[in-house]
């Protein structure tokens, strides 16, 4: 396919050098901006599809990816990452973002990232041969099955599915569904309820997460769940039907699996934060090549009050996520104040000020803002599902409130300090 002749895909972005951060962050910046907008951002079109051509072309770019030096952010140097620490990560994410595509072109796949993240930190030696090591090589898929149709997820202690030990081996039973990835998946990540009672840490001590090889007898894939109108998405649901796995399969020790999604979401809730925030940069930055190129009515749109309203809305909105991203990744970095209200507020903020900036860049547009002609139909659907996936916001508000009212009750008052 190629680009439409008034294509503005092959925009470039610019960026400057930040006065007050590490060098290191700097340099990571600019050639990862090289690299977006010098070979994906113009590739964008092509990239859309699944072809000999198109597969080469991914090929190359990831192995100009892995020339720079930029591969995998997300893992440490031993295991084949750029092993740079938490705030360069979240830079890099920033720029990485301008494309919808970077992510699978730099080594960062979700739900295989997030898994990956977990085995380094819970898997035992036998484990990350088996399952780590090919994962990272892309020999083989994963995917991470916690969320229920007959319960909460936005309550991850009402967990059915169940594993119960039966001599050497886990006994899983329950049904899942939105596992992302689970049909090309070898492997699923399942969080199973494994104590009825409280457990030893007390009530967050009931769930332990399994894996369970998706050729196991009784993993039963019964649909993959259409979203926003895509028939063909990969958001399966699952039954696990007494589903048998070796003992030896558990991640970390038993009671241990809230604990692993809490690290699995926690901090990278800031990677994504500042994904969203390079999302509203480019939003951003269509809207404005627009405004200046589209006639309407004897001038071009950048002269009409209105659309100044929406470019001036959408600064104010991109800055100030973005201001409060970098926030809470310095509190995260210094291991000072209060991680917990900070990441929920970005948690909030952010998704709902991308969806704001998308919506009016796609108004910009007209028509073709709802089109596949440019990036902006496909972050919508994206914003507005942040807004639930990763703990819905209602959930986040409940935290920020709790945690501020803490400590009026502790008879302090709310320290902006920190
Ligand atoms: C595209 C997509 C991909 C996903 N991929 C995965 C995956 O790979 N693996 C996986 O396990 N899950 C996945 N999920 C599921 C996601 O994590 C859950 O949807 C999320 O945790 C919310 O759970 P729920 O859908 O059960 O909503 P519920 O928990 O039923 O919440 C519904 C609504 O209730 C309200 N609510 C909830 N709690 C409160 C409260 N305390 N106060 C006030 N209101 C409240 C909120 O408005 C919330 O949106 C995915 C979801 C989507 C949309």
């Amino acid at each position: 396919m190629t680009a439409p002749a008034d294509s503005i895909m092959e925009g470039k972005l610019t960026i400057s050098p930040i006065p007050t951060v590490d060098p290191e962050i700097n340099e990571i910046r600019r050639k990862t901006a090289e690299i977006v907008t010098g070979h994906i951002i113009p590739n964008e079109n092509r990239l859309r599809t699944w072809n000999d051509e198109t597969r080469a072309l991914r090929d190359q770019i990831k192995q100009t990816v892995k020339d720079a030096g930029l591969w995998a952010p997300h893992l440490p140097k031993e295991y084949g990452g750029m092993g740079i620490g938490f705030m360069k990560h979240a830079y890099m994410n920033e720029i990485l973002a301008w494309s919808p595509f970077s992510s699978a072109l730099f080594g960062v796949v979700a739900p295989n990232s997030g898994n990956q993240n977990i085995l380094i930190k819970y898997g035992t030696e036998e484990q990350k041969k088996q399952w780590l090591e090919p994962l990272i090589n892309g020999e083989i898929e994963s995917c991470f099955s916690m969320t229920e149709p007959e319960a909460a997820g936005s309550d991850p202690y009402s967990i059915q599915t169940r594993a119960v030990r039966d001599g050497d081996e886990w006994v899983i039973n329950g049904h899942k569904w939105f596992t992302s990835n689970a049909r090309r998946a070898h492997f699923a990540i399942v969080m199973c309820r494994t104590e009825e009672e409280d457990g030893a840490g007390g009530t967050q001590e009931k769930m332990t997460q399994i894996i369970v090889p998706t050729d196991t007898p009784g993993f039963n894939i019964q649909r993959s769940v259409p979203v926003w109108g895509h028939e063909g998405g990969d958001h399966c649901e699952i039954i696990y039907d007494n589903v048998r796995v070796p003992v030896t399969n558990q991640l970390g020790r038993t009671g241990s699996g809230h604990q692993a999604a809490q690290d699995r979401l926690g901090a990278g809730r800031v990677y994504h934060c500042m994904n969203s925030v390079g999302q509203m940069w480019r939003a951003f930055d269509l809207m404005c090549r627009r405004s200046i190129e589209r006639e309407v009515r004897g001038g071009t749109l950048e002269h009409k009050q209105f659309i100044q309203g929406f470019i001036a809305d959408s600064y104010i909105d991109i800055m100030s996520a973005r201001l409060m991203t970098l926030h809470t990744a310095e509190v995260i970095d210094s291991g000072q104040g209060d991680v917990r209200t900070n990441i929920s507020a970005i948690k909030i903020q952010v998704p709902e000020a991308l969806h704001r900036v998308v919506d009016r860049a796609i108004q910009v547009y007209g028509a073709k803002g709802v089109s596949t002609d440019t990036p902006l139909e496909g972050m919508y659907r994206g914003a507005r599902t942040l807004r639930i996936a990763d703990g819905p916001d209602e959930v986040h508000r409940v935290l920020i409130a709790k945690n501020v009212l803490k400590r009026y009750h502790d008879g302090m008052s709310w320290d902006f300090g920190v």
